[in-house]
Parts: C-alpha cells; sequence; structure tokens
C-alpha cells in the first residue's frame, strides 16, 4: 500500500464513523422528537380531562343553584298564595281599590275619576255587638261591600271576634283603626308620637289576627283615630307607610254621626248627601259602634241614593 492509499483509506474510515455518529444522534433527536411529542400529547390529554372534569363540576354546581333557587321561589311563592291581605280574596279581586291610590287621587287637585263613579263605605270603632251585625245584614241585603276600620277597645269585648269574623267571612274588608284611640297618647299635645302610635297599631294587628284565628291575614290599610290631617308632624308616618308598603286614609265625605248634635236617621241622610254632592269618587266617614242606631237605621236609604246615582261600590285594600 502506497502512502497516498493508506491517506485515503484513512480518511474514508473517518468519514464512515462521521456518518455512522450523524445517523445515530439524527436517530437519539428522533427518540427526543417523539418522547417530547408523546409528553404533549400525554400533558395535552391530562389537561383536557382536568378541563372537562373541572366543566363538569362547574355545570354540577350551576344546577344546584339554579335548582335551589326555583325551589326557594316556589316556597315563596306558595307562602303568598296562602297570605290574605285585608279581604278575602274572591271578593278582592272584585271590588278591591289600592288605598294609597284612592287617597292620592282624594288629594288630587280637580280629580274627576276619568268618569267612574265609586263610593267607599266605611265603617269605624267597631264591631259592636249592637250594630254592626245589623249593618252587615243591609250591605248583604243590597249586594254591597264596605270597609271596617275596627279597633282593639271593641274587639276585646265578649261576642266582637265572632262579628269579625262575619266581617271577613261576608267579603268586606277590614282596616285597622289603633288598639286605644286614645289621642292623648297617640297624639300627646296634638303631635304624633310614633313610638306610641306603632305599638298601638302593632297591638290591634295582633288581635285582628287572633280574633279572626288566622296567622296568615294582614290588612295595609289603616285609619288614624281623629283622621290624620287632624295631627301635627305625621310626616314620619307617611315614610313608615312608603316604606312598608301600607296606606293610611281619611275620608272626603261623612254623616257626621259622630260630629256635632245627635242627628236621627233623616238628618243623617241629609248630611251625607250634601257631603257626597259633586263628587265621583267617595269616601264616605260612618261609625258601627255602640251608640249609633241612627246610623243603622238610615243605612239602606243611603245605599239606595248612591245606587240609583249611578255609584259603584267599592273596598280600599
Ligand atoms: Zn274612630
Amino acid at each position: 500500500m502506497t502512502k497516498g492509499n493508506r491517506r485515503k483509506d484513512s480518511s474514508a474510515n473517518i468519514n464512515f464513523s462521521k456518518k455512522s455518529r450523524g445517523r445515530k444522534r439524527r436517530k437519539r433527536l428522533n427518540m427526543k422528537k417523539i418522547l417530547l411529542l408523546l409528553l404533549i400529547v400525554v400533558t395535552i390529554g391530562g389537561c383536557a380531562k382536568i378541563a372537562l372534569a373541572y366543566r363538569h363540576e362547574q355545570e354540577i354546581a350551576r344546577i344546584e343553584t339554579e335548582n335551589k333557587e326555583k325551589l326557594k321561589k316556589l316556597l315563596e311563592n306558595n307562602q303568598d298564595s296562602q297570605k290574605v291581605v285585608g279581604q278575602k280574596k274572591e271578593f278582592k279581586e272584585k271590588v278591591g281599590v289600592d288605598a294609597q291610590k284612592v287617597w292620592n287621587a282624594l288629594n288630587a287637585y280637580d280629580y274627576d275619576n276619568g268618569g267612574k263613579k265609586e263610593v267607599f263605605l266605611t265603617f269605624d270603632d267597631g264591631p259592636s255587638t249592637t250594630n254592626t251585625p245589623k249593618v252587615l245584614e243591609i250591605l248583604k241585603n243590597n249586594g254591597v261591600k264596605g270597609t271596617f276600620f275596627v279597633i282593639g277597645r271593641s274587639l276585646r269585648m265578649d261576642g266582637a271576634p265572632e262579628i269579625l269574623k262575619q266581617i271577613y267571612e261576608e267579603g268586606h274588608a277590614i282596616g285597622n283603626h289603633s288598639y286605644s284611640h286614645d289621642y292623648s297618647y297617640l297624639y300627646p299635645s296634638r303631635v304624633l308620637n310614633m313610638n306610641n302610635f306603632l305599638e298601638d297599631f302593632n297591638k290591634n294587628s295582633e288581635l285582628i289576627n287572633k280574633s279572626l284565628g288566622m296567622d296568615n291575614f294582614s290588612t295595609r290599610v289603616i285609619r288614624c283615630p281623629g283622621g290624620q290631617l287632624s295631627w301635627k308632624e305625621t310626616t314620619p308616618l307617611n315614610e313608615y307607610m312608603i316604606k312598608n308598603n301600607m296606606a293610611s286614609i281619611d275620608w272626603n265625605a261623612l254623616n257626621g254621626d259622630a260630629e256635632g248634635a245627635k242627628k236621627n236617621a233623616d238628618q243623617l241622610y241629609d248630611f251625607a248627601v250634601k257631603s257626597s254632592a259633586g263628587n265621583n269618587l267617595i269616601v264616605l266617614l260612618m261609625h258601627d259602634t255602640y251608640g249609633k242606631e241612627e246610623t243603622v237605621k238610615y243605612l239602606d236609604k243611603m245605599i239606595k241614593y248612591y245606587k240609583s246615582n249611578g255609584y259603584e261600590f267599592k273596598t280600599l285594600v
């Protein structure tokens, strides 16, 4: 072998081992790529699984929350459907009117009630065992409903709770007119005392429920003894009424059965007719408590007067 051939041989060997090392490196590189790819595939798979499980959990939580809310609403609706506010439902739907709207209308300048004639017969200070049953009979015979603003002082009398039940059963509305009806307690020095007022009205509210034997009854309508407009600093009462979705209502007509000299049935009729004149919307103040026998005597004629003049009979709720 010549010197030149030996050089050729050795360079060929070098080339061969270079090629072989290159192949091995490529092989290793490919293996690394495959492993990396596998790792990526496994990682992506794992992540996808985790994401899926997370989404699944979220979905379950969402459904659970939704179901809880549905159940809560269902329970609330059920409780609401069992609540009775002011008047037996079937009658309230027919003749009940939001007392706050009526009061706002009466206080609006030149209110004409859109040509509709409506009268609200209201009876204060009862129920009495002497006159209220007769009032109820007259209302029944005329097929009309009224609103009874009851007081605790009358309700605690023997036999009064039964009459309140009758008022309710026969479809009339019930309003709260305080427990004591005591001006000096409710409005010392003619100024509204909110603490005394609320204590007294809440006490009567409890007595109304006890008398009716219903814990699901409430009334949102109150009438201040003496009328709210007679007293000073009643703004806190207005604020309380708005906040609690309640209404305080006075009247815009009266038969005078608690004012001035005692009147007989004819005089009460004349008084009420005069007082109602020119009004399409009338809230008539009367009393069904003890000593109001003349009111019982005049009532039928009064109802017929409103009927013949085209008035519809409504209740305050
Ligand atoms: Zn009164």
